[in-house]
């Protein structure tokens, strides 16, 4: 194949376009189907299709793009076994940003909001569960009152500014969308998630806005950051689902994806220790809503998962 740029990626591109995202699985028919289009004496067939012929179409379109700020990336699916995923990504805004072309200011601060708890309030130490159950995001369709607006969230300007609340009806249209635009996964249990894309565009963002307040306020771990954004050991990514350090203290920052940890262990000779503290990874705790439905039925309010053996000496941080 010529590495010049023909009908053949141009349609590539729209069906990219037309997807949030894409697996090599989901390209090799579309591919297959683009290719006998272009040429119908010779069909092509979906298993004709290598895993070079899909780099040379993601690398073509990469070229293609580049000047409009627009990039396909990559990255593992933490809950579907590593499968490696593709989504056209800007990379001159967050998506953030990008979502405030489509939504309003008020549905904009509604989702802040509900990212706020994903990343904050079931957020913590004790339990880190960065999803948010259906029944908490629609209540969070109410904007606080400026009032009661205190400490952690206070400080920012952009959920300040646009203070107005959405009706729970509107609040589910924004939840529909965001699951359909790919911004948001929901599992079958009910959480909100935030999916391969939406990391992949927000990775920068969530590192910025979660693990830097920490570094402001007052902390009460004698000098031991606690960041809230954690990356996985093996393959640095960020982990909002898989898992972290049995330490019992709870303080080691070692996490890794389910689809990592063979990696790690590959990568330390066999040691199946922890990369950070050295413990033995035996009976790892959950990152993810596990952790909220191993705890007790107080789940959904968040936070409350999972009582750990050094409970009394953790401070509640949701605060
Ligand atoms: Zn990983
Ligand atoms: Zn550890």
């Amino acid at each position: 194949m010529s590495g010049s740029y023909d009908n053949t990626h141009r349609a590539f591109l729209q069906a990219l376009l037309a997807r949030p995202t894409l697996t090599f699985a989901d390209a090799q028919p579309l591919i297959a189907l683009i290719q006998t289009q272009q040429d119908p004496t010779r069909p092509v067939l979906e298993g004709d299709i290598t895993r070079a012929d899909f780099d040379h179409y993601i690398h073509a379109v990469n070229n293609a793009l580049s000047p409009f700020d627009m990039e396909v990336r990559s990255t593992a699916h933490q809950s579907a076994r590593g499968v490696e995923v593709f989504a056209l990504v800007n990379t001159a805004s967050d998506a953030l940003t990008q979502m405030a072309t489509v939504h309003t200011a008020d549905e904009i601060a509604f989702v802040k909001r509900v990212l706020d708890c994903m990343f904050e309030t079931n957020n913590t130490r004790r339990a880190e569960i960065m999803a948010v159950s259906g029944q908490q995001a629609l209540n969070l369709a109410k904007a606080p009152d400026a009032r009661r607006q205190s400490g952690a969230v206070a400080d920012d300007t952009q959920s300040q500014a646009a203070n107005a609340s959405l009706t729970m009806a509107q609040a589910e249209k924004v939840l529909r969308l965001l699951v359909a635009e790919s911004w948001f996964e929901q599992s079958q249990h009910g959480f909100y998630t935030l999916s391969p894309r939406a990391l992949m565009e927000l990775r920068g963002w969530l590192l910025d806005t979660y693990n830097d307040r920490d570094a402001e306020s007052d902390n009460s771990d004698q000098g031991h950051l606690h960041e809230k954004i954690k990356v996985c050991a093996a393959c640095r990514e960020i982990v909002t689902q898989g898992q972290r350090c049995p330490d019992p203290t709870l303080r080691c920052p070692a996490r890794l994806h389910s689809h990592c940890v063979g990696k790690m262990w590959r990568a330390q000779g066999g040691r199946e220790v922890c990369p950070s503290c050295s413990r033995e990874w035996k009976n790892p705790l959950h990152v993810g809503e596990k952790a909220a439905r191993r705890g007790r039925q107080s789940g959904s309010a968040g936070g409350r998962g999972r009582p750990g053996p050094a409970e009394s000496e953790v401070a509640n941080e949701s605060e």
